[in-house]
């Protein structure tokens, strides 16, 4: 049996229950069959069963009130996957669906992006299964301190930086950050995505969407077109989304569709962003909204943005949203170019069947890096006590994307699967953190 069946078994069989975790686990080991082949110090020295295995897994209870003063119980979760390349470095996810096996893919996950980004980050992820839709602001801040109050034994500037994912934004980071302060006494960069008033980076709001359209253009420009005159599907209506639509936009394309977890909008003249903005950023409403300031946009809640005729596809809401039906409509549409915003948005079988149709596929751990290489580039801010302007911010993120781009892209051709962007990340992303753990002995 080769090794990377063999500690696949292994990971499914010593994790049970989390699918999730199993599909990155296959996704990435399958597409390192070749390097362990070349490599035999890294089945030597256990480095696919040490990568697989977290360095710890946190687990705790999180009670709070609510407004009526009836008591909850939540479960927090901090998962430090790996800190060979540096400090743990991932968000925290606030939605009803979370469990270990989501925190553990999205760790995992996080690994080989923060790797991407040739900035020193580890890999983590946490969260809770608390929902933040319909609380108050005290039930909010109520939450966060109690999540942090467990939390703060764990991370550190240096040990273990969070950061927001879905469910936790600029609100929560601030209530996290002013937790963390009174409990240990100490004003450090524990946090990232904080408010610019107290240690942000400016452009970190804007970075992952922004990341996953520099990285779309530069996939684009090297097979010879542009963002410039195409039409783009984009999922989501979040803090991803919003970014992603904006510079996209801006750089000459139009932005036909968003989504929610309810419902769609498709907007043949081009997505109103300020209406957007609005109705996610400000009230916090349904994109069912969105008919009333564009009354020519059409709003559904059956079927999906991916039925919509579109040259590029950015899946930007959450894991798992564009499957093998929804890639065979866009395949069918002739779309060019499909780069993901969100964490595994596309499953498996969709995954494949772009490959096999020639489309370019820009996978999330590259395609959406922007948004932790910012946090580190906040992280950078931090320990200066300098604060850079938007424009410095944005062009080192621009580089960055780039970058993982042309490394992803040659990755993928030293081993003979040009265009392949798949392996060449975790190629690209797993060599960095193998050789730093070989480096470090047996831990
Ligand atoms: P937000 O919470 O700001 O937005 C999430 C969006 O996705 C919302 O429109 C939400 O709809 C929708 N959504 C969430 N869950 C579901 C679901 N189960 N089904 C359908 N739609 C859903 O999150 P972000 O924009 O920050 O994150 C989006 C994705 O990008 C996630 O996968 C996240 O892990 C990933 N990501 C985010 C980064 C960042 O910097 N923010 C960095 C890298 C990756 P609704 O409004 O109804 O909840």
């Amino acid at each position: 049996m080769s090794y990377v069946k063999e500690v696949l078994d292994s990971v499914i069989a010593r994790n049970p229950g989390e699918k999730e975790f199993h599909q990155a686990a296959t996704e990435v080991l399958e597409s390192l069959e070749l390097v362990v082949e070349k490599n035999p110090q890294y089945r030597k020295n256990a480095i696919l069963e040490r990568i697989t295995e977290p360095d710890r897994q946190i687990m705790f209870r999180v009670p709070w009130i609510d407004d009526n003063g009836v008591a909850h119980v939540n479960r927090g979760f901090r998962v430090q996957f790996n800190n060979a390349i540096g400090p743990y470095k991932g968000g925290l996810r606030l939605h009803p669906s979370v469990n270990l096996g989501i925190i553990k893919f999205l760790g995992f996950e996080q690994i080989f992006k923060n790797s991407l980004t040739g900035l020193p980050i580890g890999g983590g992820k946490g969260g809770s299964d608390f929902d933040p839709k319909g609380k108050s602001d005290r039930e909010i801040f109520e939450f966060c301190r109690s999540f942090v109050t467990e939390l703060y034994k764990y991370i550190g500037a240096d040990v273990d930086v969070p950061a927001g994912d879905i469910g936790t934004g600029a609100r929560e980071i601030g209530y996290m950050f002013g937790t963390y302060k009174k409990i240990t006494g100490v004003y450090e960069g524990v946090l990232t995505g904080k408010g610019l008033t107290y240690g942000g980076s400016l452009a970190r709001t804007e970075a992952t969407g922004y990341g996953l359209v520099y990285l779309t253009e530069e996939m684009l420009k090297a097979h010879g077109t542009s963002l410039k005159g195409k039409t783009v599907a984009v999922s989501g209506s979040g803090n991803v989304a919003i970014y992603a639509t904006q510079k996209a936009t801006e750089l000459g394309a139009k932005v036909v569709t968003m989504s929610d977890s309810t419902g769609w909008v498709y907007d043949p003249d081009g997505i109103d962003l300020a209406a957007v903005k609005e109705i996610k950023e400000v009230r916090r409403g349904r994109l069912s909204e969105y008919k009333n300031a564009r009354p020519k946009a059409q709003y559904s809640t059956s079927g999906r943005v991916w039925q919509v005729a579109v040259d590029v596809a950015l899946p930007c809401a959450t894991q798992n949203e564009l499957d093998l039906e929804g890639a065979k409509m866009l395949v069918k549409n002739k779309v060019k170019a499909v780069a993901e915003g969100a964490n595994m948005p596309s499953t498996p079988e969709a995954v494949h069947y772009f490959q096999s149709n020639k489309v370019l596929f820009a996978p999330g751990k590259a395609a959406n890096a922007g948004g932790v290489a910012t946090s580190a580039l906040e992280m950078s801010q931090n320990s200066q006590r300098l604060s850079w302007t938007f424009a410095e911010v944005d062009e080192k993120l621009k580089g960055i994307m780039k970058n993982i781009y042309h490394n992803i892209a040659a990755a993928a051709n030293e081993f003979g699967m040009t265009d392949n962007f798949v392996v060449g990340a975790n190629i690209a992303g797993f060599k960095k953190v193998a050789d730093a753990m070989l480096a470090q002995g047996i831990q």
